[in-house]
Order: structure tokens, then C-alpha cells, then sequence
């Protein structure tokens, strides 16, 4: 691909060829797996499952080349209201970093805009951002926190995740129907009571996560 003149392009095509190279090389890595699991991969229900979990591990994890201002984009808007701003339950699904089971739910999302709002679809597309990586489940919700501080600075912002776990649940015995929840809470939804009880009673109104 360095015959073409469009930079943007050549980095483009030697990024696919990257990628298929580390889905090659991860998919070989789960083939070592089976093996050291007692598995036969030349079996024919195992054939296609390296190459299928390295698809789907790298899609489930790629949130690590999303950013949360391509999430955003342009969808942000000026305003004068203050009101607080919330969409509950977004769902969420991500990797435990400890044992790279799935852990999911629900996050639910509010700040006090201080002159700009986003688009409301677009937390979603911040929850997916962070989500979908290896993570631990307090540092998701800082990090969506976070991110909705940097890029709205809003006059305050609150996240609270609740979600299972099934690392928990398929290994432990206590622990089936335990829910984790975690919150956030920065600027006037850390200091003043009124907004966070305000917040919190919205968030955990029927909000427990079960199927
Ligand atoms: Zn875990």
C-alpha cells in the first residue's frame, strides 16, 4: 500500500494488515489453550474457535482504540438551563480485568450542565469507550466520570454502575444474585447533599439489575 499518495489510506491498510496479524497470533495462543486444557483442537467443533475468539476478544476489548472525543464527535450543544441532566440505564457489558469474564448491567449517568450539553445517545457511546476494555469496575466509573468532566466540565457529575459479575457467580457459591454497585459522584454531586440524594434516589428507583 505505499504506492498510494493518500497517507491516511497507507496508514489504514498496514493498520488492517497489524490487526490481522495480532488476530493470527491471539488466535494461536487459544489453539495452546485448548491443548493445555485437555482439548482436542482438530476436533470439528473446535476448528474455527481460535480464529472466532480472537475475533470476538478483540471486538469485546475495543473500546482501547475508541476515545471518548470520537465518541462525542460534534454532539455538543451550548445551553442555559442548569437542570440536572440523567439517563439511566445504559447498559453495559465489559471484561473483568482479574479474570477476563464478563461482568454487566446497567450505568446510570447525570451531570448539571454549566453551559454545554451532549448529545444523550452519545453516553452510551462513553459508557462503550470504557467498557469495553479489561476493566475493574470502580475504575469504569471513574473513568466515565472523568471523561464526562473533561469534556463537558459540567457543574457537577454522578455514575453509578450496577452489575454482576460472572466470575463471582461461576466460581464462588454465595454469591449468585450479588449486584456490585459503585458510584462517582464529582463537583455538586460530592458536595451538596441535596443533588446527590437527589441523584441517588433517581439512580437506584427500580434500578436493581435482574433478568
Ligand atoms: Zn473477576
Amino acid at each position: 500500500m505505499s504506492s498510494t499518495k493518500d497517507g491516511s489510506i497507507a496508514l489504514f491498510a498496514s493498520d488492517t494488515v497489524a490487526a490481522g496479524e495480532a488476530c493470527a497470533n491471539m488466535a494461536a495462543v487459544v489453539r495452546r489453550q485448548l491443548e493445555l486444557l485437555g482439548e482436542d483442537p482438530e476436533r470439528d467443533g473446535l476448528l474455527k474457535t481460535p480464529e472466532r475468539v480472537a475475533k470476538s476478544l478483540t471486538w469485546l476489548t475495543r473500546g482501547y482504540s475508541l476515545n471518548v472525543h470520537d465518541a462525542i464527535g460534534d454532539a455538543l450543544f451550548e445551553v442555559d438551563s442548569e437542570s440536572m441532566v440523567m439517563v439511566r440505564d445504559i447498559e453495559l457489558y465489559s471484561l473483568c480485568e482479574h479474570h477476563m469474564l464478563p461482568f454487566f448491567g446497567k450505568a446510570h449517568i447525570a451531570y448539571l450542565p454549566n453551559g454545554k450539553v451532549v448529545g444523550l445517545s452519545k453516553l452510551a457511546r462513553v459508557v462503550e469507550v470504557f467498557s469495553r476494555r479489561l476493566q475493574v469496575q470502580e475504575r469504569l466509573t471513574e473513568d466515565i466520570a472523568d471523561a464526562l468532566e473533561e469534556v463537558l466540565r459540567p457543574a457537577g457529575v454522578g455514575v453509578v454502575i450496577e452489575a454482576v459479575h460472572l466470575c463471582m457467580m461461576m466460581r464462588g457459591v454465595e454469591k449468585q444474585n450479588s449486584q456490585t454497585i459503585t458510584s462517582a459522584l464529582r463537583g455538586a454531586f460530592r458536595d451538596d447533599g441535596r443533588t446527590r440524594d437527589e441523584f441517588l434516589r433517581l439512580a437506584h428507583n427500580g434500578g436493581s439489575y435482574h433478568r
